[in-house]
């Protein structure tokens, strides 16, 4: 980048995937660097800083350039092969015995693995409505809580939970806080900022924004022991993300802005008009008023309140499942942040146990007209 006489702003350098200029053709466009090896200097070093395809990769590096500035990240960021590897990879970087408190109401299949699985690793995982601080307050034991996780918001309820205010909970009893941010993006909330030590990404989600990338970030607010740990998770196990995938990840990191504003005006316009159609008995989106978080999201939420929102069918379950299928424009799939919208029936994909109400059915906002939206949910609604 040129010097400038203020910063360029987030959305001016994503925009431009940081400016990066390729030194050889002057492609404003990055190549997409698939090389598995490196040259070795005569003198039997590596000064390019690249060893080997598993670690370094420039098509990731640009790609986890952009997402470190989104989140003001210290550390940096990490890309991984799914939202899932990143996210397991902060459990990993845990030892065995540790305390783990979660959330009830989180992204189905990571509370699935963290009972399941990384018990049998040895962590000990409680599960509290993190909403309640007094209840997340009572969960923390210092000393033996070493991670609090938190979702916000948190799918398929929206459910907000006070950054800040754990990010001091957890702190105060010498455990760090790690927050799956997928559902509000960098552009709507910076974790660290409020506190976190660790932000997640599902970055298949908005941060690609077109449902063709399975990946997932972590951001992290200082290079400290439990950072570099992480690091080795990742090249030790491989969870590496390709440069195909990275390559599209920073095609789609330049136009998030712009999605996301979309998107979310979109949502909330949904929210308004869905409140009010006789079909619908409650709407469940973090912008509304009577929205039980809706104080604090106005609080650690900028610019909108994310591009999700749910509604409960009055009718009940048989009628939102009839409803899911009538649609058109919308289309009937799992996963979110894409620019088609989605809609599912959650409690269907999430299986018995789940805290997801049968009536639900769960709205991922595109950037469709709203107008031709809102139709397409009214008529399968009736
Ligand atoms: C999708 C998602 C994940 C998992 O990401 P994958 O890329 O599917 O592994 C984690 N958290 C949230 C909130 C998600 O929506």
């Amino acid at each position: 980048m040129s010097s400038a006489p203020r910063p360029w702003s987030k959305k001016s350098l994503a925009a431009q995937a940081m400016g990066h200029v390729d030194p050889v053709t002057k492609a404003i466009v990055s190549p997409i660097h698939l090389a598995t090896t490196y040259l070795r200097d005569p003198d039997n070093q590596y000064s390019s800083g690249y060893v080997y395809g598993r670690p370094d990769n420039a098509t990731v590096r640009e790609a986890e350039a952009v997402i470190a500035m989104l989140e003001d990240a210290e550390a940096g960021a990490l890309l991984f092969s799914s939202g899932m590897a990143a996210a397991t990879a902060v459990f990993g970087a845990l030892d065995p015995g540790d305390h783990v408190v979660a959330p009830t109401v989180m992204y189905w299949a990571l509370r699935r693995w963290l009972a399941e699985e990384a018990t049998r690793w040895g962590l000990t995982v409680d599960f509290v409505a993190t909403d309640d601080l007094a209840a997340l307050r009572a969960a923390v034991t210092p000393g033996r809580t070493k991670l609090v996780w938190l979702e916000t918001p948190s799918n398929p309820l929206w459910t907000i939970t006070d950054i800040a205010q754990a990010a001091e909970i957890a702190h105060a009893a010498g455990a760090r806080l790690a927050v799956d941010s997928t559902a509000a993006s960098p552009v709507v909330t910076r974790p660290l900022a409020l506190g976190a030590d660790v932000v997640m990404h599902a970055a298949t989600k908005v941060l690609n924004g077109h449902s063709d990338v399975i990946a997932g970030a972590l951001a992290g607010a200082r290079p400290d022991a439990f950072w570099a740990r992480i690091q080795r998770i990742r090249s030790g196990q491989g969870a590496i993300l390709g440069p195909f995938e990275a390559f599209l990840l920073l095609r789609g990191l330049r136009t998030l802005h712009v999605r996301i504003a979309a998107q979310m005006a979109g949502a909330a316009e949904l929210a308004r008009r869905l409140g009010a159609h006789p079909a619908v008995g409650s709407v469940l989106y973090p912008g509304l008023a009577q929205h039980p978080g809706h104080a604090i999201a106005a609080r650690q939420m900028s610019g909108g309140f994310g591009t999700m929102l749910s509604i409960r069918v009055a009718a009940g379950e048989a009628a939102a499942v009839a409803a899911a299928a009538r649609v058109g424009l919308w289309k009937r799939a799992t996963s979110l942040g894409g620019v088609e919208s989605l809609i599912e029936h959650r409690a269907s994909i999430e299986g018995p146990g789940t805290p997801c109400p049968p009536d639900l059915l769960r709205l991922s906002t595109g950037i469709e007209d709203p107008d031709d939206l809102y139709a397409d949910l009214d008529q399968a609604l009736r």
